[in-house]
């Protein structure tokens, strides 16, 4: 450990602790390829100690009037609130994202998930079917005890606190884990809970490897339910272990998202500047990124040539400057994977249009792990670069003739996560929407986001849905009671 590196701990029982066994994981931050922090490398002790501190705390957080469960999650946003600076800092360190981002998306939206599931806790009712004047059915959602959450790197706070803010608002008790590579904003949210008042056990939070903690917690017989969001890979792993013990499973996983530009699109300077957003933000590392930019013919080398020349603007940098678009890539391991996908991609005979290599910068971020926006040509939909999550700052751009033809392509991977779709023809955008085979279409827009909608993948890319009423019945049983009125 370096004289200077901080010291992350568990959060289990309403106590910062450290893991049993002792031991630790580097932390590196991604713009300068140093350790700065180290986090607690948990075992199934740690995930054992948080689920039994959790079932002691369910009886009375389960029948909580649901206004104080919402004042305690209001409580923890606020707190969020006034430590946004703080928030935002350590985010854009962890991750090598942009400062700006994090405090325009990341940590905002984190507030946004405990507040709108704090409302939504209040919300919240159920059903009732009579039948004539002979009975009456209502349905009682009960929470249903310890549920595990466990959650990405790439949108670290925001999409740990997506899960862990209904299941607690549905009045479960939580054993969470976040990624081990991006774990220290989930360590100041502990520190946000204890000072809120959280009672203890009600939250737990285990840091941690997946093959260690992560199937500990999956594998932990306490567990009622699972919801992860990760690689596909790992959510398959997940669904093995959660199937034959018959937990009830939701997996928001991995995508190959494709953005169709149609030749009668309005290609306003917003507009474009959204396309290039839904392409790089986040150096593509968001699963909802649109990796495969279909293009219809007519306009294909005119876009093409502006959209090089826009991508080429982009600006490489230190993630903690202002002037930063793209900041580094999460770590060593993702940096090697996404440059070699660029290899693979020239191997497969495609042309690189701009970017293609790693970007050295200077002073302190000499040894971060920085890859210029790559924009590649001339591959066909069936190769390896155009199936494969990427998940860098890496697009393909591929000609299209009519609908059928810019479905079928779109269709043509084993993902369904997100789409997006250009045009100035409403009939048209309807009628694509319903053809692609996808959770999410975006008509004339990227990641616009009403956390009421039900947010969710098809095929490969997941399982369920979360977001509002979805997210509030995963968390709940339905239990049906009819009553004989006669
Ligand atoms: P990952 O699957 O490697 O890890 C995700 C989490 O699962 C981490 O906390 C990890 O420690 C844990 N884990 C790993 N193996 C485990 C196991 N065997 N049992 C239990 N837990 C285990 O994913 P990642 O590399 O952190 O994130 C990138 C992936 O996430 C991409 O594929 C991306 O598309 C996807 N993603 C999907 C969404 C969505 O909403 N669909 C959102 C963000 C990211």
């Amino acid at each position: 450990m370096g004289a200077n590196s901080i010291l992350l701990a568990n959060y289990v029982d309403g106590r910062l602790c450290a893991p049993r066994n002792g031991r630790y994981l580097d932390i590196f931050e991604p713009a300068t390829g140093q350790v700065y922090a180290q986090c607690p490398d948990s075992d199934a002790a740690d995930i054992d100690a948080a689920a039994t501190a959790a079932r002691r705390a369910f009886p009375a957080w389960a029948t909580m009037p649901a206004g104080d469960r919402a004042r305690l999650l209001d409580r923890i946003a606020d707190l969020i609130e006034a430590r946004l600076d703080e928030f935002v800092t350590a985010e854009s360190r962890d991750s090598g994202k942009p400062l700006a981002l994090a405090r325009s998306l990341d940590i905002p939206r984190a507030i946004a998930n405990l507040r709108f599931f704090a409302a939504a806790a209040t919300q919240f009712s159920s059903e009732s079917h009579a039948m004539g004047n002979e009975a009456i059915n209502y349905t009682l959602r009960q929470p249903l005890g310890v549920v595990a959450c466990i959650s990405p790197w790439n949108l670290p706070l925001y999409l740990f606190t997506w899960k862990i803010a209904p299941a607690l608002a549905a009045g479960n008790v939580v054993v969470a884990k976040p990624s081990e590579i991006t774990p220290f904003t989930a360590w100041l949210f502990a520190r946000a809970c204890i000072d809120a008042g959280l009672p203890p056990g009600v939250l737990n939070i285990v840091h941690g490897r997946g093959p260690d903690a992560g199937q500990a917690l999956t594998g932990h017989p306490g567990i009622k339910a699972i919801s992860f969001t990760g690689s596909t890979r790992t959510g398959a792993a997940i669904a093995a272990v959660a199937a034959p013990k018959f937990r009830k499973l939701s997996l928001e996983m991995g995508g190959k998202n494709p953005t169709l530009v149609y030749a009668d699109w309005d290609a306003t300077a917003a507009n474009w500047a959204t396309i290039v957003r839904s392409a790089f933000s986040n150096q593509g590392q968001i699963c909802l990124c649109g990796s495969r930019l279909l293009i219809q013919r007519p306009i294909y080398e005119k876009f093409k040539a502006a959209f090089v020349e826009k991508v080429q603007a982009l600006r490489v940098d230190d993630p903690q400057e202002s002037g930063c678009d793209i900041g580094a890539v999460v770590s060593g391991a993702h940096f090697d994977k996404v440059m070699g996908h660029i290899a693979l991609a020239r191997d497969e005979g495609g042309k690189v249009l701009c970017g293609g290599n790693a970007v050295k910068l200077d002073g302190r971020c000499a040894g971060g792990w920085f890859i210029a926006p790559t924009v590649i040509e001339g591959l066909d939909v069936r190769c390896r670069t155009n199936q494969e999550e990427i998940f860098g700052p890496v697009v393909t751009l591929t000609p299209f003739d009519d609908d059928d033809d810019a479905v079928a392509l779109a269709n043509a991977t084993e993902y369904g996560l997100a789409a997006s779709i250009w045009t100035t023809g409403l009939a048209r955008a309807h009628r694509v929407a319903a053809r692609l085979e996808s959770g999410i279409v975006w008509i004339n827009c990227w990641m616009r986001r009403d956390l009421r909608t039900p947010f969710g993948g098809v095929r490969n890319s997941g399982v369920g849905r979360e977001g509002g009423i979805e997210a509030m019945r995963f968390f709940t049983e339905p239990k049906n009671i009819c009553i004989q009125l006669d």
